[in-house]
Parts: structure tokens; sequence; C-alpha cells
């Protein structure tokens, strides 16, 4: 079949290097792609905000499935404008991708079907917001409830900051005023991936990213500055009691709302003392987690994909190499501050060996140079048998790109293994 996989991030490369090697694919496209991408996929220049040219893309070009990576497109209801001109979709509908789209939407069904998660308040009004945070203590995480590219969240260690984050939001930062004030959980953070058909769960695997720009985790939030999977707190038993306790009873409220819950549920958990507890859903695969997952998986995605969509999913199971895999990212010096876009990387041709790739995620080809364009541009992934060695195995190969402008956080994995 025809594919078309939407983005053109480090995500859609590591999908689009595992979708490239399924027995059901006959030609890939990518919109709007990368340079890596275009090595497994044909750039498709659309523009995917319009849904129409997307449609038409598809029936020009006999398009049987899309897979779309970023949440954006999903939240703007590409799913459902795809199925109402008869094309398959990998994805969650409008309605069910408000699980990442509202955070007081998440909140609302957890509260309802006492699914673990911190406790909240849900405001539109600021006096009564700042009523509520008057009676409470920091720390304290103050949300904008809708879609903020990483920016709407602020865990305020002091009163002041979180009156200040009401602050921003209410005026108007972030659209409509709409915020969550919850609990400050403390424990360690886990990603975990689960596929759902609307009706029965596959749970995928586990990882666990950095956000912070610093080692040690400090300094300001970033979209990720590396991942590894598995991740060593999310134990068999933990992985049953999240999928218990927190995924089944979200994909039954969808069911029960009218609107199943179709494509990759990515849980954002917190293992607190007292369990797991749910911090945000993602809609779609996490990046830079998908990189590591990848690489790991032995099954065919795409054959994943299409139960997830069709209902098969209790049809199927799906093998993990029993190695990690880890993933450094590589970013433009400045990043996640002002960074200079346009310089050059060399060195990329080289062989890395057989258990090392280097997705891309924001470069782009100008006379056969790859150049940085983006603040978060490579991805090096290596898979080892122990932690240990898939790190080693990643920062050898950073080592070896040619990039005096880029950056790297030098201790990926640390919380790991350090236990
Ligand atoms: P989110 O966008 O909801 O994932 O939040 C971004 C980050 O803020 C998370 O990855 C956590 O590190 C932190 N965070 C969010 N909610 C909480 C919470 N209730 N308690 C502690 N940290 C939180």
């Amino acid at each position: 079949m025809n594919v078309l996989l939407i983005g053109s991030g480090g995500r859609e490369h590591a999908l689009a290097w595992a979708i490239s090697t399924s027995p059901l694919l006959t030609k890939l496209y990518c919109a709007p792609g990368n340079p890596g991408i275009a090595k497994f996929a044909q750039i498709a220049s659309i523009d995917v905000a319009n849904h129409a040219a997307v449609i038409i893309f598809c029936q020009t070009y006999d398009i049987q499935f899309v897979v779309i990576g970023p949440e954006a497109p999903l939240v703007a209801g590409l799913v459902d404008d795809l199925k109402a001109a008869g094309i398959k979709a990998f994805g969650p509908s409008k309605f069910a991708a408000q699980l990442e789209g509202s955070k007081g939407f998440t909140k609302d069904i957890c509260a309802k079907y006492s699914i673990p998660t911190a406790a909240y308040g849900r405001f539109t009004d600021l006096s009564k917001a700042r009523a509520y945070l008057n009676r409470r203590d920091a720390p304290i995480v103050i949300k904008a409830d809708g879609l903020a590219a990483g920016k709407g969240v602020t865990v305020a260690m002091t009163m002041d900051e979180a009156h200040a984050a009401l602050d921003n939001i209410f005026s108007g930062r972030f659209g409509e005023p709409d915020c969550v004030i919850e609990e400050y959980l403390e424990g360690e953070e886990a990603s975990f991936f689960v596929l759902s058909d609307g009706i029965h769960t596959l749970a995928l695997a586990t990882a666990q990213d950095h956000k912070r720009v610093g080692e040690g985790d400090v300094g300001p939030n970033t979209g990720g500055m590396g991942a590894y999977s598995p991740a060593p707190c999310m134990t068999d038993a933990m992985c049953t009691e999240a999928l218990e306790k927190i995924v089944k009873p979200t994909i039954s409220a969808l069911r029960d709302m009218g609107h199943p819950y179709v494509g990759i549920l990515f849980a954002g958990l917190m293992i607190t003392r007292a369990g797991p507890k749910l911090i945000e859903y993602n809609v779609r695969f996490g990046d830079p987690e998908t990189q590591a997952l990848m690489v790991r998986m032995r099954d065919d995605i795409l054959t994943l994909m299409l139960a997830t969509v069709d209902g098969a999913l209790d049809k199927l199971s799906v093998r993990w190499r029993p190695e990690f895999a880890l993933t450094v990212v590589l970013a433009t010096s400045g990043y996640p501050g002002d960074y200079v876009k346009g310089s050059e990387i060399r060195g990329l041709d080289q062989d890395f060996g057989k258990d090392l790739q280097i997705f891309h995620a924001g470069t782009t080809l100008n006379q056969g140079k790859v150049i940085a364009t983006g603040g978060r541009v490579l991805n090096v992934t290596a898979l080892g048998n122990t932690l240990h060695e898939a790190q080693r195995r990643a920062y050898e190969a950073v080592a070896k790109v040619d990039w005096p402008q880029g950056f790297c956080r030098r201790d990926i994995g640390w919380r790991a293994l350090n236990i």
C-alpha cells in the first residue's frame, strides 16, 4: 500500500525508517519531511494544515493510509476529515485528541473515572483561581489548558512564581484563559506507550526523557534532550498497574462518550510512593522517545498501526529487542533560547555501525550540504546490551559528528545509570 506520513521531526524520521521495512509498504510519501526522511520516502510539498490539500494529494497518489506524527494536525481534526473522504488514518479523532489538546478535559475524565492523578482545580475566572491558589502552598503546578508547545506548564516552587504563572495565562498569552492548578507530585517520571483500537489495548514500551536543557536536569524546559528505553522503573508490575488503573479506564471513558480512542496513547506518568499517577496524556508518539522505541521494535509497525485502525489489536502482540536504546539530541548552541540557524553539519555520511542511527530533526539540504535549521537538529540513537553500553555508543557517534555550532547534554541516562 501507499502510505503518507505527516511530520518533519526526528520522531517522523524514526517512523519512516521503521515503516520503510514493512512488507505491506509499496511506496512511502512524507509531508513536509526532512533530508533524513528523504532517504526512505518521497517528500511531498503539501501544506498539512490545509486538510483539503492533504485529501487531494491522497486521491492523486492513491494513498491508502495516512500516519500522523505531531499533535497539531490531530487536534485540528485531520483524521476526521480524512475519514470523511474515505481515507484511513492512524491517530485519534479531534474529539479524542482533546486528551492532549485540553488539560482540563483529561483532568475531568480522571475525576469522573477515579483515575489516579494530581488533585486539581480548573478555572476560567482569575479571582476564583487566585482564591484556590491562596488556600494552597508551593510547590504547586499551574497549567494553561490548551496546546502551548511545552510552554504552558509552570512547576512553581514559590507562591510568587505560581501567581506570576496565573497572570501569564490570564493575560491571554495562551488564548482564552483556562487553567488547571494541580498538586505537585513527587517521584520519578516515565513515559508509557499504548496502542488502542477503541476497544482493545496493546501496551508497547516504556521510556524516560530529559526535558531540561542542562546536565542533572536543570535549566529551562526543551522539547527533549534525550531519551532511553525501556525505563527501569517501569517494571512489568508497574506497567500492568498503569494499564489497568490509568490507560484502560481512559479508553473506556472515551468509548462511553461515543468517541472511541484510536491511535497511540502516550501516558506521562509520575511513579509516586502511592503508585503511578497520570501527569498528562499525549495523543501521538513521543519525540525523542520514539527514536529509542523504533530501534528496539522487532515487529512491523505498519501492521500494528493498521490493526489499530481496523479494531484488530486483540489479534496481535509485539516483540522487542532485549537491548536498551538511548538517544542523544544534538541541538544548536543557544537552544532553547535564541540560536543562529544555517550552520553546516559534516561527517554524517560515514559508517556509524549497524546498531546506530542518526535521525534528522531540524535539517535541510543546501547544494548537498546538511544545514541545521532548528533548535533540536539530530538524534543519535544507539542500541547496547546494557544502558551503559548504549550510552557509550551514542556518545562515541556524537563525537564523530563534525558540527562546532551544536551541543548536547553529556548525561543522558544518568538517572537510570545511578540506581
Ligand atoms: P506536562 O506538559 O503536563 O507534561 O508538564 C511538563 C512537565 O512538568 C512534566 O514533564 C513534569 O516534569 C512537570 N509536571 C507536570 N505536572 C506535574 C505535577 N503535578 N507534579 C510535578 N511535576 C509536574
